[in-house]
C-alpha cells in the first residue's frame, strides 16, 4: 500500500513531497528489503547507508542460509550527529525494523555498527512471551558478530575479544535468579548470550563439531518461526534440539530457566584458547576447545550458502 501510494506519487511528479522520504529496495538472501529514508539523504550518505544494510543482510544470510524473512521494511530516520543510534524488530503483522542514524556517519561508523545486524537476527526468532525475552536478545547478542565473521566483516580476534571482556555480565549476581526471572540489561542480553554460546559448544562437542548452534536455530526458521508468528519457547528449542539431533537447548533451558547457574567463565576462556595479554587477544590453537572455537568464527567458504 505505502510502496504503491509513493510510487504513485512519483508519477504524478510531487517533488516536495518525494523529497521528504526516499525509497529503495534491495533483494539479498531470498528476501525484499524496502528501504525508507527519512529525511531523504544526500547521495552520498544514501549509497553508505545501503551498503551498510547489504553488508548486514548478507551477513544474517550467510549465518541462515537465507534471509530470515521474504519481506520486511526497514526505516532509516536520520537525525542530526554522527553514528548509529538505536534500532527495533517489530513483527507485528510483518516483519518491520527501524533504526536511527547521524546525518554525519562516516563509513568507518557505518563498518563498526552492530545494531542492524543484531535487529536483523531478531527476524530469525518467533515472539516468545516477556518472561522469555532473554534468548531474544541473547540470540541477537550472540549471533550478530559470529554472523558478522563468518562473512567475513569481522575477525575472530575481535569477535572473542568483545566476548572476552563483555560475557561476564551475563553471569548472576547476588539475588538474582534464573533467566526466566530476572530481567536485568546483564542477564537479558549477556545472560542470554552466555546461554547461546554454551549451547553453541555443547552441541558441537556432541557432534563432532559437526553442527553448531547455526544449524539449530536454522531448523527453527525452517519450522517458520521468525519474528512474524508467536510460539512458546519450548517450541522453539524442541524443534532446534530436533533439528541437530542433540537434546542440548531444552537441557540447558532446564537448568538455567529458574537456577542461577554461573559457569566458571575463566575456565571456559581457557578451553577455548582464548586470553588477553598486554591488551591484546591471543588464541591457544592447543587447547582443548580451539576446534570448536575456531568453527564458530570460521568464514564461510567463497561461493557460499547464499545468493544475489
Ligand atoms: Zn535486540
Amino acid at each position: 500500500m505505502r510502496l504503491l501510494f509513493s510510487l504513485i506519487l512519483t508519477w504524478l511528479g510531487f517533488s516536495t513531497l518525494a523529497k521528504a522520504q526516499d525509497d529503495a529496495q534491495l533483494q539479498i538472501g531470498g528476501a525484499t528489503i524496502d528501504v525508507s529514508f527519512d529525511p531523504a539523504p544526500p547521495a552520498a550518505l544514501r549509497r553508505l547507508a545501503l551498503d551498510w544494510i547489504a553488508t548486514a543482510a548478507r551477513a544474517v544470510t550467510v549465518y541462515y542460509t537465507r534471509f530470515p524473512v521474504p519481506h520486511v521494511d526497514l526505516a532509516v530516520n536520520f537525525h542530526e550527529g554522527e553514528g548509529v543510534d538505536s534500532g527495533r524488530a517489530f513483527g507485528w503483522k510483518r516483519a518491520h525494523i527501524s533504526i536511527a542514524v547521524g546525518q554525519s556517519t562516516t563509513a568507518a561508523d557505518f563498518a563498526d555498527d552492530w545494531t542492524i545486524t543484531h535487529e536483523m537476527v531478531h527476524l530469525a526468532f518467533p515472539s516468545v512471551p516477556e518472561s522469555h525475552h532473554w534468548i531474544e536478545e541473547g540470540l541477537a547478542t550472540y549471533v550478530e558478530p559470529v554472523a558478522r565473521a563468518r562473512a567475513g566483516d569481522l575477525t575472530p580476534e575481535k569477535v572473542w575479544g568483545d566476548m572476552f571482556d563483555a560475557m561476564s555480565q551475563g553471569l548472576p549476581k547476588a539475588g538474582d535468579r534464573g533467566l526466566d526471572f530476572t530481567h536485568t540489561w546483564g542477564r537479558t542480553y549477556w545472560g542470554g548470550a552466555l546461554f547461546c554460546l554454551l549451547a553453541d559448544i555443547e552441541i558441537r562437542k556432541r557432534t563432532g563439531n559437526r553442527l553448531g548452534l547455526e544449524d539449530a536455530t536454522r531448523g527453527i526458521l525452517k519450522a517458520g518461526g521468525s519474528i512474524e508468528v508467536e510460539w512458546p519457547l519450548e517450541r522453539a528449542l524442541r524443534i532446534a534440539d530436533q533439528t541437530v539431533g542433540v537434546r542440548v537447548l531444552e537441557e540447558l533451558y532446564d537448568q538455567m530457566r529458574a537456577a542461577p547457574v554461573s559457569p566458571d567463565l575463566h575456565q571456559l576462556w581457557e578451553d577455548l584458547g582464548v586470553a588477553r595479554q598486554a591488551g591484546k587477544v591471543v588464541f591457544d590453537d592447543s587447547a582443548p576447545l580451539a576446534p570448536v572455537r575456531k568453527a564458530i568464527t570460521a568464514p564461510a567458504a567463497s561461493g557460499s550458502a547464499f545468493r544475489n
